[in-house]
């Protein structure tokens, strides 16, 4: 006669002693991933537990015998009773299967009297969980779904105390006043969204909405009386970041006429345009251009092609566009409004070439009308930024007043000759260049301002979207799954460190003088390509996490990506933006040895292949604590030291490079990639340092410890981004970087319950933010 030797439900249940491993039993034979060493492996660990006595062995080994599997009918059995005795549990909640075992035989031990030392118990279970190798809490929610109206998984921290007025008050610290003033623009009724599918409608609401901008006095904040002097640009930015958080063609509309063509006439020309044009300027009298680009010349401005020939007898400049590459493109304000325009042109006198100049040339008269000679088109309907009237332009020999010409470094004078401060062609060029840089600090701080909406939107849906759930109890809110979390707040990290970044930068633009003049343009170049690419990911991440909803144009993402997505490409292509910021690393880098080139060069890197060894190491700890990844200084040692190792590297293979004979276009060239990497790692640190700092002069400690917190979580990510380099230079080990990954999952989880007071503290007006999603039809 053959016997069933199969394990029941009944002997297991009826073995008191039993009973704290019930839950891991029954998880162990339904997990169905378990192979049989490893419910072997489970067995021998949980027979060597003091308190089973020889009966509750021989049991528990029948239960765990590989070969011979409990049926499922009495598995079933064993569920419900777990079911019906957690019933019976004062608290709920349990995080893991021995938790809930521990706990079960608390309940068990009252009716049967069996001593429960809960603490060891606990402690024992914990490790035979973990050889299941099980997600505790996941096993936990399928096996006892809580009929709790909130997830078994609350929320990991308590939200920080701080006021969101107060943050906003630290992030709108300079130029208070002027956020003020443009915020109260923007709750005036006339601006609100309109139907952008209409061009010239939506054109012509864009021109209205700037008009009346300019008679509220936005242009006289940049040009208050139309001299240099009494420019406040600073002012100016402020005001174009706060309106940047509505839309984007009239932000884009407004920095071409009054930060690119303003600009050009108050820093390439002198007093006299200064005089007669900035008033024009402030009060969109003359609506304005910044002809740069043509259709062959994009990022290589030096080479544009349009001709600006001085006709001595006539005492004035015939502009003229040679061929149909050199027809200026792209041109904001062109195509409908503009009625004069800064075109760039290579200047000839008495037939000397004498490189890249600005000239005002009118384009249309008082009534709109196109002047003789000129031609100008539509560029056509954009991927974005529809309200903006971008068109070409060509010049068939126009002829402006020598006047015309802005002539703060070079000019032609009544005889005929040209003068100029500035002896070389290309030192003059890249001077004039210079000065536009404002520009470019515009366009990163209105990018940031549209990656705050970002955001604002889809974390404030975040927190009210419920998706998925443990079974029986209500869906978690998406900032609850963990993936969200790292893919919204991350970024939101970057964003309130980019934050200090800019103002640093807006800072030291104001500030600026002859002697950093280019340190602050590189500065500007490379945070203009950072956060401009900062911003696309944002939206495209932010997109994606509303789901459907984000795709619906009401929402407001859709123009967002649509509108920024070209910033990363226009007041400088990023790219070429970067290789600018790395070669005046190295300028920099070279002016440190220049006494004793050769010796020092091999001296520098003898000093680098040591210190490599050595301790300078950041990472030459192998601490993988929170206290010690938390610390600000350590992470800006690591990304210095990238910085500087990249920097050394890059030099010298240049050098290689130029001391063979290859050409420099050619060594630069081969050594693209590297340069790259040198000036996103020189960014990178730089933001973090302007971070630190800004969080280091906050007094209030409620302040100062959420913003602590966005701080490591950003420094904590830009090593786990880098963690690639480190390891492959071998600075890094596995279980650091690992750490470091953890610690990065721990820190969103921290800032989770923040999230919507730190966007909130962004100000952004909730008119500018259309009808978020979420808001309307889902309740909290
Ligand atoms: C909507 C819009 C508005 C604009 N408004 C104005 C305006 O008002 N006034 C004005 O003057 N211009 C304006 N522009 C022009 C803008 O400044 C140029 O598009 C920009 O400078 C890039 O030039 P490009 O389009 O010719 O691209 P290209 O220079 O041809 O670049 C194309 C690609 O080649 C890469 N590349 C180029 N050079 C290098 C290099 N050395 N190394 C590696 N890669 C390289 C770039 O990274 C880029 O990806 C506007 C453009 C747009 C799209």
């Amino acid at each position: 006669m053959v016997h069933d030797t199969r394990p029941t439900a009944h002997e297991l249940l009826s073995l008191p002693r039993l009973t704290p491993l019930v839950p891991m039993l029954y998880v162990a034979w339904t997990d169905g991933e378990l192979t049989h060493d490893e419910i072997r492996a489970l067995g021998a660990a949980a027979r060597a537990q003091p308190w089973l006595d020889l009966r509750s062995n021989t049991v528990l080994a029948r239960w765990l015998d590989p070969l011979m599997p409990p049926s499922p009918g009495e598995l079933a059995q064993v569920r419900e009773y777990i079911r019906r005795t957690a019933e019976r549990l004062s608290h709920s909640g349990q995080q893991s299967l021995a938790e809930l075992g521990a706990q079960l035989s608390e309940v068990v031990s009252e009716i049967d009297g069996m001593p429960a030392p809960m603490q060891e118990l606990s402690r024992a279970l914990a490790v035979l969980e973990e050889s299941l190798g099980v997600s505790g809490p996941e096993a936990v929610r399928n096996l006892v779904p809580a009929g709790a109206p909130e997830p078994p998984h609350p929320r990991p921290t308590e939200p920080t105390r701080f006021d969101p007025e107060a943050l906003r008050a630290v992030l709108d610290r300079k130029y208070p006043e002027v956020r003020a003033r443009v915020r109260d623009w923007l709750a005036d009724p006339a601006f609100r969204y309109v139907d952008t599918r209409d061009t010239d409608a939506y054109r012509d609401k864009v021109l209205a909405w700037l008009k009346a901008l300019a008679d509220d006095g936005l242009g006289r904040i940049a040009f208050p009386s139309g001299d240099e002097a009494g420019a406040d640009l600073g002012a100016f930015i402020a005001a174009f970041e706060t309106l940047a958080f509505f839309d984007l063609s009239l932000v884009v509309k407004a920095g071409v006429h009054f930060g690119l063509f303003g600009a050009s006439i108050l820093f390439l020309g002198t007093e006299r345009h200064h005089r007669e044009y900035l008033p024009k300027v402030a009060s969109l009298e003359l609506p304005g251009c910044f002809a740069m680009s043509e259709l062959h010349h994009g990022s290589n401005v030096r080479d544009v092609e349009t001709v600006a020939r001085y006709d001595a007898q006539a005492g004035n400049f015939v502009v003229h566009t040679p061929t149909d590459g050199a027809r200026k493109e792209w041109i904001g304000n062109a195509a409908r409004h503009g009625r004069m325009a800064t075109v760039f042109a290579q200047l000839e006198v008495d037939g000397k070439a004498l490189g890249v100049h600005a000239l005002l040339v009118p384009l249309r008269d008082v009534q709109g009308k196109v002047l003789p000679g000129v031609r100008i088109e539509d560029c056509g309907l954009k991927m974005g930024l529809n309200g903006v009237d971008n068109g070409r332009i060509w010049f068939d020999h126009v002829r402006v007043p020598r006047e015309n010409l802005l002539d703060r470094f070079g000019g032609v004078d009544e005889k005929g000759e040209y003068t100029s401060s500035i002896p070389g062609d290309s030192k003059r060029f890249f001077t004039m260049l210079g000065t536009l840089v404002a520009g470019r600090v515009s366009v990163a701080c209105a990018a940031l301002s549209a990656a705050k909406s970002g955001l604002t939107i889809a974390v404030r849906y975040g927190e009210v979207r419920r998706q998925f759930g443990p079974a029986g109890a209500k869906e978690v809110r998406l900032l609850d799954h963990q993936t969200h979390q790292a893919r919204l707040l991350k970024p939101l990290a970057r964003t309130y460190a980019l934050d200090f970044a800019l103002e640093h930068l807006v800072d030291r633009y104001v500030k600026r003088t002859e002697e950093d003049a280019r340190e602050v343009e590189a500065l500007a170049a490379g945070l203009k390509a950072y956060t401009t690419w900062h911003t696309t990911a944002v939206l495209q991440e932010a997109r994606e996490a509303c789901g459907g909803q984000g795709y619906l144009e009401a929402n407001r993402l859709p123009a967002l990506k649509a509108d920024t997505d070209v910033f990363t490409t226009f007041e400088g292509d990023n790219t070429v933006l970067m290789q600018l910021v790395a070669k005046g690393l190295l300028t920099g880098y070279r002016q440190r040895f220049e006494d004793d080139r050769v010796f020092a060069v091999l001296r520098q890197i003898a000093d680098k292949a040591a210190s490599v060894m050595a301790d300078r190491n950041p990472f030459a700890a192998r601490r993988t604590g929170s206290e010690h990844l938390r610390d600000g200084d350590f992470q800006l040692r690591a990304l210095r030291y990238r910085e500087e190792d990249l920097l050394a590297s890059v030099a010298l293979r240049l050098r290689k490079r130029l001391g063979t004979g290859v050409e420099a276009f050619e060594a630069f060239n081969q050594c693209q990639e590297h340069l790259l990497a040198l000036a996103e790692a020189h960014v990178e640190r730089l933001v973090l340092e302007e971070f630190l700092k800004g969080v280091a002069a906050v007094k209030d400690p409620g302040l100062k410890a959420v913003l602590s917190r966005l701080c490591d979580l950003y420094g904590l990510t830009c090593l786990e981004d880098a963690s690639g380099w480190f390891l492959e230079h071998g600075l890094l080990e596995g279980s650091k970087a690992r750490a470091i990954r953890k610690e990065v999952v721990r820190l969103c989880a921290e800032v989770r319950p923040d999230a919507v007071a730190l966007v909130d503290a962004f100000g952004i007006p909730d008119t500018c933010l259309a009808a978020p999603i979420g808001l309307g039809h889902l309740s909290p």
